[in-house]
């Protein structure tokens, strides 16, 4: 996606061969224009899968998830981090470790929210190591419903989470990848719709 290159390259901060900084567009700031089209080009990619929910993680993961389920007509579901008291009865749970902060977070959400016959299209801000996304695909599975595919608007392909999202059987769709982040720039993969 073009558009979200072009920020990437005017506004991303490479902060170590691993760790990219958006946050004046992404994980702070938020860019509502490119976040529609963000939406736009989820939907566009998974507009024939019969998506009846998007999932998501908060916070970074909720603007671009709720853009994709806007264009593709329903609802979006944030999983927590933190457990809320409201949260009580009929919770689903996983374990997520995170890659930016180093710490483990058990996620939730409730079930009332997801059932067997959704078809359930998972977005998140960043792939690196896969975690949150495996951690996301638990939960629907623990829902018993499936995983239509899971959406990603940076993909860091030299970690390992693409590799291994993908080894799992699961249709991934990045609308930025990149190779490498090595000497303090950003190097984009060539590949087609990257
Ligand atoms: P994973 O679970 O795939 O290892 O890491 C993905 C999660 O970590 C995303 O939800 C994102 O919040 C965070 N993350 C991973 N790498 C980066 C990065 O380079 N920059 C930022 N801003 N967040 C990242």
């Amino acid at each position: 996606m073009d558009l979200l290159k072009q920020k990437i390259n005017s506004e991303g901060t490479v902060l170590s061969e691993h760790v990219l900084k958006v946050d004046s567009f992404i994980n702070h700031q938020i860019d509502p224009a490119l976040m529609v089209e963000i939406g736009k080009e989820f939907a566009k990619r998974f507009k024939d899968n019969q998506i009846t929910k998007v999932l998501t993680i908060e916070s970074s993961g909720i603007a671009p998830g709720l853009m994709a389920a806007l264009e593709l007509s329903v609802p979006v579901i944030f999983a927590r981090k933190r457990k809320s008291l409201t949260l009580v009865n009929d919770v689903l749970t996983s374990t997520v470790h995170s890659f930016t902060k180093n710490e483990t977070n058990e996620i939730s959400v409730s079930s009332k929210f997801i059932n067997s016959t959704d078809n359930v299209l998972i977005i998140d801000d960043f792939l690196a190591n896969g975690q949150a996304a495996l951690g996301l695909a638990d939960l629907v599975q623990q829902a018993g419903a499936n995983v239509a595919g899971i959406g990603i608007v940076i993909e860091k392909s030299f970690q390992q989470g693409r590799q291994l999202l993908n080894e799992k059987g699961y249709r991934v769709e990045s609308l930025a990848r990149i190779q490498s982040l090595e000497n303090g720039k950003v190097t984009f993969s060539e590949e087609v719709g990257a």
